[in-house]
Parts: structure tokens; sequence; C-alpha cells
């Protein structure tokens, strides 16, 4: 028998390596994505192809409107995406509490689905200095899963994995080609055009070109110009 995982999957470069590891790892993958009201939409159409490509036996994409309260520059049009500059403390492009809601949505699918397993692409290396990428929250998380479903009352618990968690974008690159990842299939940019082409200047932009470039891999990126 299979032993089952769900997968944060946004259409990134990191969560696609992350599918990858799971397969890999010889899990059955539902590929979980979420349709928020991101201003990076095109970042769903990645995701479908990614889980595709990587064979998850299943994607759900989940809607959830996070623009009623907004509060970041990726959910609300009033606050720009800004170049990747020096900015100090955590960045416009935190979007609050993310990865809880996103990690309560895969608590509740892998509980339905008989999933003990979770995986999410958070990472402490080359983060932007977002909270809820941070292995205090992803260990904290864990508990809370435990307590908040059956498994408190079977005596078990969910694996919360950060297989990413000390992987510099490089070592991400390197390892998800090892394993077949297509990163043409995948997007990472803030601010896309409506083509869905990256804008090269956002600090995630910048983040994963100087990845491909110490990678020593060429950038598959589709820049606007
Ligand atoms: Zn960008």
């Amino acid at each position: 028998m299979s032993k089952k995982a769900v997968i944060l999957l946004s259409g990134g470069l990191d969560s696609a390596t992350v599918l990858a590891i799971a397969r890999r790892d010889g899990f059955e993958c539902c590929a979980l994505s979420f349709d928020y009201g991101q201003r990076h939409r095109c970042e769903l159409e990645a995701a479908g192809k990614v889980a595709a490509s990587l064979g998850a036996a299943k994607h759900n994409i989940v809607k959830i409107d996070l623009r009623l309260w907004g509060g970041s520059a990726l959910t609300d049009d009033n606050l720009k995406v800004p170049d990747a500059a020096d900015s100090h403390g955590i960045p416009i492009t935190y979007v609050p509490a993310r990865n809880l809601i996103f990690l309560s949505f895969a608590t509740a699918c892998a509980e339905a689905w008989g999933a003990r397993d979770i995986f999410i692409g958070v990472n402490s290396v080359d983060y932007s200095g977002y909270p809820d990428c941070r292995p205090a929250f992803i260990e904290a998380f864990k508990e809370c899963a435990r307590l908040g479903t059956r498994a408190v009352d079977e005596n078990w618990h969910y694996n919360i994995n950060a297989p990413l968690q000390n992987l510099s974008k490089a070592e991400i690159i390197r390892r998800g080609i090892e394993l077949g990842v297509d990163y043409s299939l995948t997007t990472s940019c803030y601010n896309p055009d409506a083509a869905g082409r990256s804008c090269g200047r956002c600090a995630s932009c910048m983040l994963r070109h100087a990845g491909f470039v110490e990678a020593g891999v060429p950038d598959p990126t589709t820049y606007s110009k």
C-alpha cells in the first residue's frame, strides 16, 4: 500500500522541488494550491502543469479570498510590489498568516484523504524573512495539527515535512534537476505581466535568477523584457 502525502504546491520553484522529493520518497501525492486573490495568479496554471509533470495523483485548488482584508502587496492593488532592495523587517510581500492558513487546509485535506504526511517548501536560508517560514512555526504547527484532529484521540501525529528548510536556492535547484523537475514550467514572480512573464526585478525574481546562476544551470524563466 502506498503512503499518502499532501503537498502545498504554489507553482513556484521551491514547491515543485518539494513535490519531486515526495514522489522520490514513494508518496502518492495530493497537490494542494490556493486561488487566494494573489496578484500573480498565473502561478495556478503553472501549478497544474507541475502537478501533472511530476505525477501527482490529485491536484486540488482551493478558492479563498485573502483580498477581503489585503495587507500585502500580493493581495492589495493599492500596494506596489517593490523592486528587490535592502528592505528591513518583514517585507510588504508577506501575506498575513498565509502558511498558517495553507497548512490548516492541508491538514484538513490530509485527514479526509487518509494522509499523515504534509510537505511544504519553506526555507530558512535564501528566504525573505517571513515569520511563517521559520522552523519554530513549523514545529509548533505539527503539535497544533495533532491536537486539532482525530490524531490526538488515535495517538499519532502528522509529519510536517519541510525538506528545503536548510538548503540554499542553488542547492534546491540542483536537487530538483537531479529529480527531473522542469523549472520552465514554474513561475516565481510576484508581479508578472498579463501574459504571465516574470518582471525580473522583484525580490522573488532576483533570488530565483541568482539561484540558477550559482547552480550553473541556465535560467529557463521567461522575462517580460
Ligand atoms: Zn518578478
